[in-house]
């Protein structure tokens, strides 16, 4: 993509309204823009990012049995009056009634329709284990949207749901979604550390929320520092073999992990040697929950089991909110300059610079140097813009591309290229092809 055609109207001054880094950074490298309280625009830049997560969620969610469907943003309010929720939800929910003077509602949550799409079709145990998910818009009436997207009115997410016959079928399906997080996460370049969430009056421990860690973290966390070396599962593991994933989940779960919430200053955490203690502060992003009968058991949503009995199907609910995590990402990963994003998912993977627009090596160079990167297959930004180079380095280092290809006119008469690494302000000059190998081994 060339600058020059690109929609990426960047700030020059520190938005006032914008308190952390992450949302100071989002509006000024026009990610997001905001059309209302609580509510935003994504712009290119941003749409990219956005998708680049949700393609590595969708992977990953797959890979794990889960299907992807998707259901409506306007609800009924019946359905929700079946569960009890209806009047439960509080303020939070936007509720609204279209011309005939039916109550609709703006989804917060999808465990009632789920549970509705279920009830319909599925009647036996031998249709199970069944997983569905969606990627979706969803609208909390928050009582303070803060921090940009980090706490929005409208935000997407990632809700899947799981049903199963019995506490065991129950059990490996959520340990199924808790090693597919710590895929997500790990590829994502933002390693979050599940901890144990409230279950509320459902009880047991089938709950976790997945934090990553940040300064400017709503919530105070405290965990063990084994936490951060920790292996993550690799792409070949084999989401039949329940037992392999109870281990997995129980090596992540055994050391000490706890939001303010759930922390004790006695016991597992008072044992830890003050070295293996990590008190910080974190960025919930993800929560899994399994709930069993809640929705199913008012809602009606009963199987035949293999012993001929009817029973409420046991459920879980696994929500995980792209839009919110690229805030956290940023928090997370970012520097004076800007932005620092993750290879994973920069919106490009390479800046390329001319410093003296009109120099003749230099302008062929780059234009060599932008058709062999596309061909293999990157995507670049390539500013062909007369702007000074400060102000174009300024600009690459606030929108944060991992890889940043700078020509001058003296290296571009001897075919030299400068390769700046943006996460490290390593520097180095290359011969162009040498640059183009150096781009392929660091995204391999
Ligand atoms: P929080 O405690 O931060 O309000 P929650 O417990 O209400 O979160 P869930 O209902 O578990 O969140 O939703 C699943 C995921 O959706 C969260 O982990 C988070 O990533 C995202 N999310 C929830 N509320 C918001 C919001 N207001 N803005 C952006 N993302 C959100
Ligand atoms: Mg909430």
């Amino acid at each position: 993509m060339r600058l020059s055609k690109y929609f990426l109207p960047l700030l020059k001054e520190n938005p006032k309204e914008a308190e952390i880094a992450s949302h100071r950074l989002m509006l000024r490298a026009a990610i997001i823009r905001q059309q209302a309280a609580g509510i935003y625009a994504w712009l290119p830049l941003g749409k990219r990012v956005l998708d680049k997560i949700c393609t590595i969620i969708r992977e990953e969610q797959d890979r794990a049995g889960a299907q992807e469907i998707l259901m409506p943003t306007i609800q009924s309010a019946d359905l929700w009056r079946e569960s009890g929720r209806y009047e439960d939800y509080g303020k939070e929910m936007l509720r609204l009634a279209d011309r005939q003077k039916r109550e609709m509602l703006y989804g917060p949550t999808n465990e009632e329709m789920i549970t509705d799409i279920f009830r319909s079709f599925v009647r036996s145990y031998k249709s199970l284990p069944l997983n569905l998910y969606q990627i979706q818009w969803k609208f909390r009436d928050e009582i303070r949207p803060r921090f940009g997207v980090m706490r929005s009115r409208e935000f997407l997410m990632k809700d899947a749901y799981s049903f199963d016959s019995d506490e065991e079928g129950m059990r490996a399906s959520y340990h199924r979604m808790f090693v597919s997080y710590l895929r997500i996460f790990a590829r994502l370049g933002v390693p979050a550390i599940p901890m144990r969430a409230d279950t509320g009056p459902i009880g047991g421990d089938l709950s976790h929320e997945f934090i990553i860690l940040a300064e400017t973290g709503e919530s105070a966390v405290f965990c063990d520092k084994k936490y951060l070396s920790l292996p993550v599962p690799p792409a070949n593991i084999d989401f039949a073999d329940d037992k392999k994933l109870r281990h997995i989940v129980r090596q992540w779960t055994e050391l000490y992990a706890a939001t303010e919430e759930m922390h004790l200053e006695t016991g597992a955490w008072a044992a830890l040697p003050a070295g293996d203690r990590l008190a910080a502060r974190g960025i919930e992003v993800g929560h899994i929950f399994s709930f069993g009968a809640k929705y199913s058991a008012p809602m009606g949503a009963v199987i035949t089991g293999a012993d001929g009995k009817n029973t409420p199907v046991l459920m879980g609910s696994y929500g995980i909110g792209p839009s919110r995590l690229v805030a956290a990402i940023i928090e997370a990963s970012h520097d004076e300059q800007g932005i620092i994003w993750p290879r994973a998912i920069a919106p490009f993977s390479v800046g390329l610079i001319t410093m003296k627009t009109g120099d003749k090596a230099g302008d062929a160079l780059a234009e060599s140097l932008y058709a062999e990167l596309q061909q293999a297959g990157f995507d670049c930004l390539f500013d062909d813009s007369a702007e000074r180079a400060g102000a174009k380095f300024a600009a690459m280092d606030l929108i944060g591309l991992p890889v940043q290809l700078i020509i001058g006119p003296r290296a571009a008469a001897q075919g030299e290229v400068e390769v700046k690494l943006r996460a490290s302000g390593r520097r180095e000059v290359l011969s162009a092809a040498a640059a183009v190998n150096f781009i392929k081994s660091f995204f391999a």
